[in-house]
């Protein structure tokens, strides 16, 4: 008889991190586990480290109010924790008199999201704010920050074993077997499970829909097709001459070559959008070309030879090109009808920032079972 445990977590990157601490800490006996030798290698180390505040995503949808919960919950953790952050804010810039229209979208978005504390300001308010910036109007967010992605989840890591979690390296689940007794999790292409588990959480980023697709008797139904849309960065060299972050008004797929800083001032641009059908995370450097065009929009006196390929990050999407962005997942019994598995799907951004609402939202399945 395999060993039975409360709460299997599949994936240790920031959302399985952070759903591990959840469940530990409401006195479940959690096991996570992780097919590379650290936790946090995949898209929780290739991102924007950004703390978003809940601006753009559809009134109602999950990413808009795990969004606003989790953003809250972050800052709240980080202040806690001694987890390295900063509340720098940033510029939504129009370039073009005809995207001022699109600046006031997004302002409305953001009330009925309850982002209070956008602001509009015309372009002599945002030059004194930012004087190297070239613009025709902005919408300022005082809520966005930046946050030292991997000491939150360093700390995630540490919170979560100190409620009794434990992490499992170099551990792929390959299959997963519901039964009367639990589910089976097998390791590693084992023909029988190394334990059973009352609950499975399959937190597996860009590989969930390939782990729910490994659950014995699943519905297909239930598991969305994954698409890919591979997110290039450059970075500056040389400092950049801005404090907040700077975004256009979003692109199809994603919210447009945007300028982020991270914790020691260093500036860097992207994510673009790529759909790709294979995990490749090279930058092409020819890439290039398009974020200068880009970037010179609202940062005229960037430079040729400035922006140097930096790295690539891939969103585990769920809808594809030209499609309606789709929806967080987080699929509880009452969704597929399977007891005992919980299935996170197309958690792209803002993932890092709802990681903590997303946490407790699978705590709130587990417990309500
Ligand atoms: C380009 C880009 C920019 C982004 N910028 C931001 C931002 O600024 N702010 C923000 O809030 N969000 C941002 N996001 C979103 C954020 O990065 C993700 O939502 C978040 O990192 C997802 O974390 P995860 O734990 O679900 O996935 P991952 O970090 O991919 O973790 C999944 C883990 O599961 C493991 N795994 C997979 N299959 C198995 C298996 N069978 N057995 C065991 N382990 C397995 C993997 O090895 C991996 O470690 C961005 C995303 C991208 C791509």
């Amino acid at each position: 008889m395999t060993d039975l445990v409360d709460c299997v977590v599949v994936g240790a990157g920031v959302i399985g991190l952070a759903v591990a601490r959840q469940l530990a800490r409401d006195g479940r006996e959690t096991l996570l586990i992780e097919r590379q030798d650290a936790f946090g290698t995949e898209t929780s180390s290739r991102h924007s480290e950004v703390i978003h505040a809940g601006i753009y995503y559809p009134a109602g949808s999950l990413k808009a109010q795990l969004c606003v919960r989790g953003r809250e919950l972050l800052y709240r953790y980080c202040a806690d924790h001694g987890v390295e952050h900063r509340r720098c804010g940033k510029l939504i810039v129009a370039t073009q008199p005809q995207q001022i229209a699109e600046l006031e979208c997004i302002a409305r978005a953001a009330q009925r999201n309850g982002v209070e504390d956008l602001y509009a300001v015309d372009r002599g308010e945002a030059l004194r704010l930012e004087p190297d910036l070239s613009c025709v109007a902005a919408l300022v967010s005082p809520s966005t920050g930046i946050i030292d992605s991997h000491g939150y989840m360093l700390s995630l890591l540490d919170a979560a074993e100190s409620a009794g979690a434990q992490l499992a390296l170099l551990s792929p689940v390959t299959a997963l077997r519901p039964a009367a007794d639990g589910i089976g999790v097998c390791i590693s292409d084992e023909a029988e499970p190394l334990l059973r588990a009352r609950w499975v959480v399959n937190c597996a980023g860009l590989h969930a829909t390939a782990l729910a697709s490994r659950i014995e008797g699943f519905p297909a139904a239930h598991i969305p097709r994954a698409w890919y849309a591979k997110g290039n960065y450059f970075t500056l060299s040389g400092r950049a001459p801005f404090s907040r972050l700077v975004y256009p008004v979003p692109e199809p797929g994603g919210l447009g070559v945007h300028l982020t800083l991270d914790l020691g001032g260093q500036a860097r641009f992207g994510p673009d959008v790529q759909w790709i059908d294979e995990l490749d995370y090279s930058v092409d450097p020819r890439r290039s070309e398009k974020f200068y065009g880009a970037i010179h929009a609202y940062w005229p006196s960037l430079r040729d030879g400035q922006l140097a390929p930096g790295y690539a990050g891939i969103r585990p999407k769920i809808s594809g090109p030209g499609e309606p962005a789709a929806d967080f997942r987080i699929d509880g019994p009452d969704a597929h009808g399977v007891p005992g598995i919980v299935n996170l799907f197309g958690i792209e951004s803002p993932g890092l920032t709802s990681s903590l609402a997303i946490a407790e939202r699978v705590g709130a399945i587990i417990a309500g079972a």
